[in-house]
């Protein structure tokens, strides 16, 4: 059959749009920054339309989030749904493992950090200061939000802060008649003692939102006809918030167009990129190996279709987790492009991706991996098999416990630096690139839940084919 250009431009018309408005964005930020000497003020002026898609994409993603989750649980019984979570989890963790094994792999063969040392690298920005298990017990606390309207808020982030020791460390000790004989405490044995201060930070706990909806949506499916009524109204605001997606995916090629262009005038140190060159070329290239080689055989593998068909209906969503940085903001993208490209069903998606958005980061694990070890090797910090172990574990650990937001990554990053000894203050070695590797890990984040949408989907046929022969509660799927 001939290739029809007329059909395939208007069927893929938004994509299309999409990807020429990046190129034009990279043109017009090239062009501003070289010509353009913007004040300050002009720069944040110019990157105004992309601020609003954030905001847009933002605005959607709570009740996005809520209504399926709900629907997704209450949908399915909880013997199916138990199933479903069970090999979506398998799925998210294997992967992961695999992402973070390339890490480990690519990063001892290309050795980065080997002929480099710490110091020639400018360190920028300011570290958090958190400890393994602060952050581990945060992941915690996150899942048993406190209050249900503050975690569609706030998220919960721990800062340590060091209690300055109040009395002076001295012994008096006084032996009569007259003389005072003083002994000073050497410094290094006093115990440094913490407490935890400032404990809410922006963010939407997605996590516990997640969480607090998978009961709620088991509970409601369970509850009968009277629960009927709460089904039904998150299943009809799933579709409005669905429809007004839509609408904001049609500003998406004016709102990234700005975006770029506006990131590229901002960036100020083009030479770190010269500096931390190879550091970025491992990052990169093991995404690129996750993404087109082991992926793809796991989805044939279980699936036994194209992956590359499967990957290019997803091509809008891993544009825009390309431009914003965040698989949470993605998520309504990423949903419309599995559900309508994909045609995968509305019962795994709306379990599947939003939990995949929040805990299964391949991307974001092979970066922790690739970047614990180049800073040891910049630090000449030899790494026994036990710490690489280490490595392998937190990095998974670290990934699922950073939210889909920009950076997230680098700073869960202290988790795996602090648990093999490594300063964690040597995050400042990579902030100044982590612009740029958070974008293409996040595409790979957003790869990552989609095909374990299509996997998980293929895995559990019989289930849902049992399901639409048996259920009286009218079946979410529309295909
Ligand atoms: N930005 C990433 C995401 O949203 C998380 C990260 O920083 O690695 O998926």
């Amino acid at each position: 059959k001939a290739f029809d250009f007329k059909s395939f431009l208007k069927r893929n018309w938004l994509l299309i749009a999409t990807i020429v408005s990046v190129l034009l964005g990279i043109g017009l930020g090239v062009l501003v920054r070289e010509y353009g000497s913007l004040s300050q003020l002009n720069k944040y002026y110019f990157g105004f339309p992309g601020e609003i898609l954030m905001r847009m994409l933002k605005l959607v993603i709570l009740p996005l989030i809520i209504s399926s989750m709900v629907t997704g649980v209450a949908a399915l019984d909880s013997e199916v749904s138990g199933k479903i979570g069970l090999r979506a989890v398998v799925y998210y963790f294997s992967t992961t493992i695999i992402a973070v094994i390339l890490g480990i792999v690519l990063v001892m063969a290309i050795k980065p950090g080997v002929s480099q040392t710490a110091d020639n690298i400018d360190r920028t920005g300011s570290t958090p200061d958190v400890t393994t298990v602060d952050a581990m017990l945060d992941l915690l606390r996150n899942m048993f939000p406190e209050n249900l309207v503050q975690a569609c808020f706030q998220q919960y982030k721990t800062k340590r802060k060091e209690i300055e020791p109040s009395k002076p460390v001295e012994n008096t000790t006084m032996i009569p008649p007259v003389t005072t004989v003083v002994t000073t405490v050497p410094q290094e044995n006093i115990t440094k003692d913490y407490k935890i201060v400032g404990m809410y930070s922006d963010g939407i706990n997605v996590l516990g939102l997640i969480i607090f909806c998978l009961v709620f949506g088991l509970v409601i499916g369970k509850m009968g006809e009277r629960g009927r009524i709460l089904v039904e109204f998150f299943d009809a605001l799933n579709e409005a918030t669905m429809k007004i997606v839509q609408i904001i995916m049609c500003y998406m090629p004016v709102g990234i167009l700005f975006l770029i262009a506006a990131k590229i005038i901002e960036v100020e140190d083009w030479d770190i990129f010269r500096k931390l060159g190879l550091y970025m070329v491992t990052v990169l290239s093991g995404l690129a190996i996750h993404s087109t080689i082991f992926l793809p055989l796991i989805y044939f593998a279980f699936v036994r279709k194209n992956p590359f068909t499967f990957a290019w209906g997803m091509a809008q969503a891993l544009v825009t987790a390309l431009m914003i940085s965040s698989s949470s903001a993605t998520l309504p993208v990423t949903f419309r492009c599995a559900e309508e490209n994909n045609r995968i069903d509305k019962r795994i998606t709306r379990f599947v991706l939003p939990v995949g958005a929040t805990i299964n980061m391949d991307g974001t694990a092979l970066y922790e991996a690739v970047a614990a070890i180049f800073i040891a090797q910049l630090n000449n910090y030899p790494l026994d098999v036990g710490q690489i172990v280490t490595i392998s574990i937190t990095a998974t650990a670290a990934s699922i416990g950073a939210a889909g937001v920009p950076n997230a990554g680098l700073v869960t990053m202290v988790i795996v630096l602090t648990a093999v000894g490594l300063p964690a203050n040597d995050v400042t070695l990579i902030v100044a690139v982590d612009w740029l590797l958070d974008r293409f890990r996040t595409m790979i984040n957003v790869l990552g839940d989609a095909f374990g949408a299509g996997i998980v989907q293929k895995l559990s046929k019989k289930e849902l084919e049992r399901m639409d022969l048996t259920s009286d509660v009218d079946v979410v799927n529309p295909f």
